[in-house]
């Protein structure tokens, strides 16, 4: 009996224990009212007749899978894309309902969980709808399957050119149908290039070449195509980036959206670790690759490369405290960084600091932080996003 009440009280104890210390410093903020207006908008611009895909591959581009996917659904979703297919099958377990597909393939061992969790396979190879064709005869059911063209893009897929054949080489398989066709834009996000009309054209010509052979779906649009070429929605349009709340083209995109169109749904807050106050010639952080001028009020934040803060921020980002933006000194660590917060008053440890979002009159959006480090918004939203604690605003 003792023995037992031990137990018990461990337990209790341990409960108390991880529920009081689970919190990081660092907490990523998902506003689900701005996922489900953007969704709203995407599924507006993309008209009534078309479906939109969300696309919730990456953890829902740092935003988290299921909870991305949950407020899409209640925004009217009811198709859902991912990569690979473990992501497919965390969405079903979760309890997402509608259409799932699994864009970049599967193994062939893993043919039998498509038609397990009622996925949607993307092929390009004899071999996978070879794999599903023998999966469904031993199930005595019959799978729909989207075929992946490479118009351009360089990438995952068929030639065009090669469609026709493909298809009339798996005609014979039991239990298979083809129940789309798709491919993927380069370059939809800059309305001024050529390609994306080259592409579509490559695209829908292979299309056509089916002939009475195909009577499913084509689909190629991805978040750029939608805001940028309405033309190529076909039947159906798969948005990623614009759905979190970002224009492919960054903030030269953004600026031709009516503002409040697209709502960053992300927001990265964290708080100060220490203030102090280092005199003029204080060398900071690691490789000393910056020494304060003068007298230099620093603040220490526990954010670093290991929180997804790309060290290629160190002497280059900025942050807000206070409603004012500050600057990165020196090298970003693993988990900390210094800033400069020598024009503020009252500063203590503790007090919120803003790494993404906004903060009184500023803001600061993933275009910035990636244009800082050489990159796209959807590679910060995964590493801030994917790399922190969670919460959801709803
Ligand atoms: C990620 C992805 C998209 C969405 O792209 P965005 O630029 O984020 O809109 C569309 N289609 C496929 C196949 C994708 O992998």
């Amino acid at each position: 009996m003792a023995e037992r009440k031990i137990i018990f009280s461990l337990i209790i104890f341990s409960l108390f224990v991880t529920g009081m210390y689970n919190n990081s410093f660092n907490c990523i903020k998902v506003h689900c009212k701005a996922l489900e207006n953007n969704y709203t908008f995407i599924q507006k611009t993309a008209g009534a007749g078309i479906p939109v895909m969300a696309m919730v591959k990456a953890d829902g581009y740092g935003h988290g899978m299921v909870m991305a996917a949950k407020a899409f659904e209640r925004a009217g979703c009811a198709t859902f894309g991912v990569a690979e297919l473990c992501e497919a099958v965390l969405l079903r377990q979760a309890g997402i309902p509608g259409d799932i597909y699994v864009t970049i393939g599967f193994s062939e061992e893993d043919a039998g969980a498509i038609f397990q969790y009622d996925l949607i396979p993307v092929i390009y190879s004899y071999e996978a709808a070879q794999a599903l064709s023998k999966k469904a005869a031993a199930l005595g059911q019959k799978i729909g399957v989207h075929v992946k063209v490479d118009s351009g893009m360089g990438r995952l897929g068929l030639f065009p050119t090669d469609l026709s054949t493909f298809v009339d080489s798996i005609s014979g398989l039991p239990g298979i149908e083809i129940a789309g066709v798709m491919s993927h834009f380069p370059e939809s996000d800059n309305p001024a290039v050529k390609s994306t009309i080259k592409n579509f054209e490559m695209f829908s010509a292979a299309c056509r070449g089916l002939k009475n052979r195909f009577a499913g779906i084509s689909h190629i649009a991805n978040s750029g195509a939608v805001l940028n070429f309405p033309d190529t929605y076909c039947d159906m349009v798969r948005a990623g980036i614009a759905l979190y709340g970002y224009h492919p083209a960054g903030r030269v995109g953004s600026l031709k959206l009516d503002a409040g169109n697209l709502i960053p749904a992300m927001s990265f807050v964290s708080r100060i670790l220490q203030v102090k106050t280092v005199p003029a010639g204080t060398w900071i952080s690691y490789g000393h690759t910056c020494q304060t001028e003068q007298e230099t009020r620093l603040a220490v934040l526990p954010v670093g490369y290991e929180d997804g803060y790309s060290r290629l921020l160190s002497n280059r980002g900025q942050v807000l405290i206070q409603g004012h933006r500050v600057p990165i000194l020196g090298r970003i660590c693993m988990n900390m960084c210094m800033v400069d917060v020598s024009g503020l008053e009252g500063l203590k440890a503790g007090d919120e600091v803003i790494l993404l979002g906004r903060q009184g009159q500023e803001n600061i959006t993933a275009d910035e932080i990636a244009a800082e480090m050489g990159s796209i918004s959807y590679e910060v939203l995964c590493l801030l996003g994917n790399n922190n604690q969670r919460k959801y605003i709803e």
